[in-house]
């Protein structure tokens, strides 16, 4: 059955980037559809947590969804970096920026939350409905999902994993650095004073970051050590994160569930076809390492909304040219960060050492670097 529609644009995919871009659009008067795959309310991945930079925070604001937000999210003050074992640490501190916060971290299923409150009343949201098919003409764009068909002159694609794209004849690389991300809530025996830790660990990065009164970890392991850390009882888990971070956020004393994601760097090819759009994780899939995977993606939404309020349609092709240049920019920059972080080559600790130094002697570079990451200006 085919669904005449009198939408300006359809959203694939109510993740956090696909909810941001409705909402963005409908404030600024545009009739969007909206289709999700899982149920409403569906929280899996809720407990994921992401680190929203300053300039995310900033666009959210801009759309009502921070106030609702900020109860559930813990401020980042201070980000401190270093590496186990090794010389060179630094310190990047949202004081010495003149910023509030460098970050907000948040659960997933949190965000998602406050984002379809927000939406609720302005968009036509379908959960349950999981699109099989696209098809793309010269002026329009349609959505199969079931028995149903939804046209529009802009289709958006922001399901996450791309896999709807191959048959529309996008090509995608896809870098697997053959390691997984071990995440869990963590509780320290010291209070977090709002700072964040990144450290060069002896797998890969581990991430620490504040959030309510303990932490959220991203440990970096290879599959199998990452399986079996998992698994490990509390109190051998407890001590063999003690061993990997060190002392500095004081004792391990609790965790949560524990889950793994797999991280590769997969990025989408511009696209081929004026009618559809891709965004967020569709477009690209970074390293978890700096954070700065959704932030991009919210960044890609807030020019898509801003493109279909004004010219009414987005032309895919002119967006992917638009935002090549931020898109590769941060794909490196994370790139880069992960080799670095990960790399176990001879010489790679005093170089990283040095670099660690370098950035804590030199104010202007470390505020550079800082606002970099706060707002995702890695160009
Ligand atoms: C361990 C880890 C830590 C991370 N930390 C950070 C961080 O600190 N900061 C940061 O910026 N980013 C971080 N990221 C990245 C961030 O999670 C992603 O960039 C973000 O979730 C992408 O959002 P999205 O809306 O594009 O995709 P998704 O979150 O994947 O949402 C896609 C939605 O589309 C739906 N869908 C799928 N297929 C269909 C279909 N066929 N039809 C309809 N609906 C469909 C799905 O159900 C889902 O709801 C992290 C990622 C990982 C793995």
């Amino acid at each position: 059955m085919t669904n005449t529609t009198g939408y300006d644009a359809i959203v694939v995919g109510a993740g956090p980037v696909g909810q941001f871009l409705a909402l963005a659009a409908s404030a600024r008067g545009q009739r969007m559809l909206v289709l999700e795959a899982k149920a409403a309310g569906d929280a899996r991945d809720g407990d994921r947590t992401l680190a929203l930079s300053h300039g995310s925070w900033l666009m959210l604001d801009r759309v009502g969804v921070a106030a609702r937000v900020a109860p559930l999210t813990t401020p980042i003050d201070r980000i401190h970096i270093s590496q186990r074992g090794g010389p060179g640490r630094t310190e990047l501190c949202a004081a010495e920026n003149d910023l509030p916060a460098l970050g907000h971290v948040v659960g997933y299923g949190d965000l998602q939350a406050a984002l379809a409150a927000a939406l609720a009343a302005h968009a036509d949201v379908r959960h349950g409905t999981a699109v099989t098919a696209v098809i793309a003409s010269s002026d329009i764009a349609t959505v199969q999902a079931g028995e149903d068909r939804f046209s529009a002159s802009t289709v958006i694609v922001a399901e996450g994993g791309g896999v709807l794209l191959e048959s529309l004849g996008y090509e995608q690389s896809i870098k697997d650095y053959g390691v997984c991300a071990l995440v869990a809530r963590v509780m320290t025996d010291m209070p977090h004073r709002h700072v964040a830790y990144e450290r060069f660990a002896e797998h890969g990065p581990l991430a620490l970051l504040p959030r309510g009164d303990g932490f959220a970890l991203v440990w970096t392991l290879a599959p199998a050590l990452a399986q079996q850390t998992a698994t490990l009882p509390v109190t051998s888990f407890l001590q063999a994160l003690q061993n990997a971070f060190g002392w500095r956020a004081g004792r391990f004393v609790g965790v949560g569930e524990r889950s793994m994601f797999p991280l590769v760097l997969r990025r989408t090819s511009d696209s081929p076809h004026a009618r559809v759009v891709v965004l967020g994780n569709a477009a690209q899939t970074l390293h978890p390492v700096a954070g700065q995977g959704l932030n991009l993606g919210l960044r890609d939404a807030w020019i898509a909304a801003e493109t279909l309020a004004r010219d009414g349609r987005i032309d895919g092709r002119a967006f992917s040219r638009s935002r090549r240049r931020d898109r590769g920019a941060n794909a490196r920059f994370t790139d880069l960060l992960a080799e670095l972080f990960a790399g176990t080559a001879p010489g790679l600790g005093a170089v990283r050492g040095a670099g660690l130094t370098v950035l804590d002697t030199a104010p202007g570079l470390r505020r550079l670097f800082t606002r970099a990451l706060s707002f995702g200006r890695m160009r």
